[in-house]
């Protein structure tokens, strides 16, 4: 297979489509190659199962308009950064050749996350050495995190306006883990199907995401954006293409 534009990697299934599905449906629509990379299945989550949160992730990602979606065994819940992991997911960033990858903030919430932060970090720098393991060694260009619980200022954001109703259609593919709009605030709860309730399962939650989304757009005059943190300056070849669209 040829290699990606832009590969998202979560550590949990959903995460990227969260926190970032508008711009990876963005990028796919004019012409990108994307690609999700789950670090686990979701197994240890509170809703739904391994199996069933793979195939949610499957569907999600259909949606999203991406041409892979690959998932690794680093324990949800219990996160493991060992050598075995990071042989993994350098074996999957030398197949899938991402020129960017987008991951979480060194520190969030959820410990997975900053765990999974740390391991992809280190593993784009590691895919890059030819001593290291075996296959063509790949280093991407860069490494942007997307946000998740935890807020942070912004590098840049992207406006993710026309590309919203695509995000919402992969969150709905999440039937287990999000509300889905329509649903009774019964079914929001967990109480119809006996599932245990979680935060993230909440009406609240669900509307987060959008508020949060419309804060972040009008940042930049638009009705829709997705913050990015980069650690490294960003270059850029036309300053004037940095500014904002909308009304000032
Ligand atoms: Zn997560």
């Amino acid at each position: 297979m040829s290699a990606l534009d832009v590969l998202a990697i979560g550590a949990h299934p959903d995460d990227v489509e969260l926190s970032c599905g508008g711009t990876l449906a963005l990028l796919a629509a004019s012409g990108r190659r994307v690609g999700m990379l789950h670090l686990t299945t979701g197994e240890a989550g509170t809703r739904g199962s391994g199996g069933l949160r793979r195939r949610e992730a499957e569907a999600a990602a259909d949606a999203l308009g991406c041409v892979e979606v690959a998932f690794l065994d680093c324990g949800d819940g219990a996160f493991r950064t060992g050598i075995v992991e990071e042989d993994a997911l350098i074996a999957e960033l030398r197949r899938l050749r991402p020129e960017l990858v987008l991951s979480p903030t060194p520190a969030d919430r959820h410990p997975d996350h900053g765990r999974a932060h740390r391991l992809v970090h280190d593993c784009c720098f590691y895919a890059g050495l030819r001593r290291r393991g075996s296959g063509d060694p790949h280093r991407p260009a860069a490494v942007f995190s997307y946000m998740q619980h935890d807020p942070f200022p912004p590098s840049f954001i992207v406006d993710v306006s026309a590309h919203w109703p695509t995000k919402e259609r992969a969150l709905d593919c999440y039937e287990s883990q999000l509300h889905q709009p329509g649903a009774s605030p019964a079914a929001a709860s967990g109480a119809s199907d006996g599932a245990p309730a979680t935060k993230v399962g909440s009406p609240e939650f669900r509307r987060a995401i959008v508020g949060r989304a419309q804060h972040f757009g009008l940042m930049i005059s638009a009705a829709y954006g997705e913050p990015f943190w980069s650690p490294l300056p960003l270059a850029v070849s036309d300053p004037l293409s940095l500014l904002p669209r909308g009304l000032r």
